[in-house]
């Protein structure tokens, strides 16, 4: 028996002989069913067919995806000690080269539409810790030990390294904050709690991206002052091209009142 991953969303399920009925995150309103219908793949199934990207984005700072990309696509970042977001694909060779990198003492995910098969990769890494924010509970398909619920607005899980709680995407839709980054003047690890635009001078944010369903404005302002005071230069989104390169704080500042401007008419 094996973990069953969802083929769109790529979250992991515990190992059965028969896969679920249905994948609850993509029945949420946020996500969706491949039209062709519910389908599921395994991890053996993935590693046959795909493999780990490895980029070193910045000093300090490593981006990790599945390439071909699979799924919603995202990518994890590593820095700090801290590997942020997941992917549904975890090899020897990755694990190996995050020991030589510094080595993992902690994961902590944005949302669930990332949580992929976070549990496999604590597993391959010992059992590290995996942060997830209480809010989002109901949503863990692949209950492990491993997995830490954090409560309140904000946790430092490594030194320089605070999960900020934003709300909004969902309930408990967190960001990280990596004080050392580009410099020391900071980054922003936002995954689509805060979405980089097509135009990376620009983000957004939605309750759902899929379904394009919008945020009040009460909760974008909510958003933009939860991260307010942080320091960060740059803006990490959860794909490899949505990042914003300079002065991120004031895209932020300046996307959320476009945001509300517009909702207002
Ligand atoms: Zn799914
Ligand atoms: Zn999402």
């Amino acid at each position: 028996m094996q973990p069953w991953i969802c083929t769109t969303c790529c979250v992991e399920y515990p190992a059965a002989a028969e896969p679920p009925a249905t994948c609850p995150i993509c029945e949420d309103e946020r996500q969706y069913v491949n039209p062709t219908g519910q389908s599921w793949t395994s991890m053996a199934e993935i590693a046959a067919t795909r493999g780990i990207d490895w980029r070193e984005l910045a000093p300090g700072l490593v981006g990790i995806g599945v390439t071909p990309a699979i799924g919603i696509g995202q990518r994890m970042l590593f820095a700090g000690g801290v590997l942020w977001d997941c992917v549904p694909l975890v090899d020897d060779g990755v694990v190996e080269h995050l020991k030589v990198a510094g080595g993992v003492r902690a994961m902590a995910i944005s949302h669930p539409h990332f949580y992929a098969a976070m549990v496999s990769w604590s597993d391959r890494l010992g059992g590290v810790p995996i942060y997830l924010h209480e809010d989002d509970r109901a949503h863990v398909m692949r209950p492990s030990p491993q997995i830490r619920h954090w409560s309140g607005e904000t946790l430092e899980v490594a030194p320089g390294m605070t999960l900020i709680r934003c709300g909004g995407h969902f309930p408990g839709s967190a960001v990280l904050h990596w004080a050392q980054g580009c410099g020391g003047r900071g980054a922003l690890f936002t995954g689509d709690t805060i979405q980089v635009a097509a135009d990376p001078h620009w983000v957004s944010f939605l309750r759902s991206y899929p379904n394009m369903i919008p945020l009040p404005a009460s909760k974008v302002a909510a958003i933009a002052a939860t991260v307010r005071p942080y320091p960060f230069e740059k803006l990490f989104g959860g794909w490899w091209e949505r990042v914003v390169e300079a002065d991120a704080k004031a895209v932020v500042e300046r996307s959320a009142d476009r945001y509300i401007r517009a909702l207002a008419g």
